[in-house]
């Protein structure tokens, strides 16, 4: 089964991502939980929420990811912007409760200065503060650039948050193939040997879902610049290998390319003729 979707804007609902999901061929999509630059959420509309489970079910929409707001830091120096990472985090995942399957994905964080070592610390302290045995929502850790003080650009810094987290079983990883290119992974020539050591560093039982873009930089730019699929540094053969690979063919893959919905939609159809028979 190949789970192929995009990132939709949330404005409109649940139920309306799910109609525009199926509109553009896709089974899965992601979203923002709230302005991805502010950090206000939306009312959560349990009616909307409950269209949007039947409409999914009926129409076979399944393993959505909610994407947690770019302005949450968990590593900021500043002991506030870590609290209010911890409430928006814990807010998420409570309203996330209501969407069987879904997960959730958020950037570890940039460290303003105090050090990658201290900021993989803070980033475990959020964790262990929100987790709890509850949750059944599981929260992905997204694979970065290392672009700046940005945690989480190489597969070890996200071992060690996992490791440093007393729930770690609750925890997954998001391959962003845009941020690992830029953070130096040859994927274009070693696809295997870059999952081998994903595997060997973090362990593939991890690896939840996939962000599918290309890229405007070369391998170890840490730049972090999207590109529409086969107009990058990947291009389409990469991606063939990506979404066929026998690791990762199982796995959601999330588009978050330079598209409106009418690109979307061609990249999706490509996706699938690219896609070798299960
Ligand atoms: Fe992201
Ligand atoms: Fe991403
Ligand atoms: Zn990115």
């Amino acid at each position: 089964m190949f789970t192929i979707g995009c990132h939709l804007s949330a404005s409109d609902g649940f139920l309306s991502m799910a109609q525009t999901t199926v509109a553009i061929g896709g089974n899965t999509f992601q979203y923002f939980s709230r302005n991805p630059r502010g950090s206000k959420a939306r009312a959560l509309d349990r009616d909307d929420i409950d269209r949007f489970n039947a409409f999914a079910e009926e129409n076979g929409i399944y393993k959505i990811l909610c994407h947690a707001p770019y302005t949450m830091n968990a590593c900021s120096a500043n002991p506030g912007l870590r609290d209010l990472a911890k409430e928006m985090m814990a807010e998420d995942l409570a309203r996330l409760s209501y969407i069987p399957g879904a997960m959730y994905n958020f950037h570890p964080g940039s460290h303003t200065g105090q050090g990658t070592e201290t900021g993989i610390d803070e980033i475990a302290d959020v964790l262990n503060s929100v987790l709890s045995e509850d949750i059944k929502t599981p929260v992905l850790l997204e694979t970065m650039a290392g672009k700046g003080s940005e945690i989480g650009g190489t597969f070890e810094e996200l071992a060690r948050i996992i490791e440093k987290t007393d729930l770690s079983h609750k925890l997954g990883v998001c391959l962003d193939t845009c941020h690992i290119n830029d953070g130096g992974y040859d994927i274009v020539n070693d696809l295997d040997g870059v999952l081998e050591e994903f595997d060997r560093v973090i362990g593939l039982a991890k690896l939840y879902a996939v962000h599918l873009n290309d890229s405007m930089n070369p391998l170890g730019a840490h730049k972090d610049r999207h590109q529409k699929i086969g107009d990058g540094t990947l291009g389409t053969d990469t991606v063939k290998n990506i979404i066929n690979h026998k690791k990762l063919r199982d796995l959601p893959f999330f588009l978050e390319t330079p598209n409106e919905l009418d690109g979307y939609a061609k990249e999706i159809s490509l996706l699938k003729s690219l896609r070798y028979e299960d």
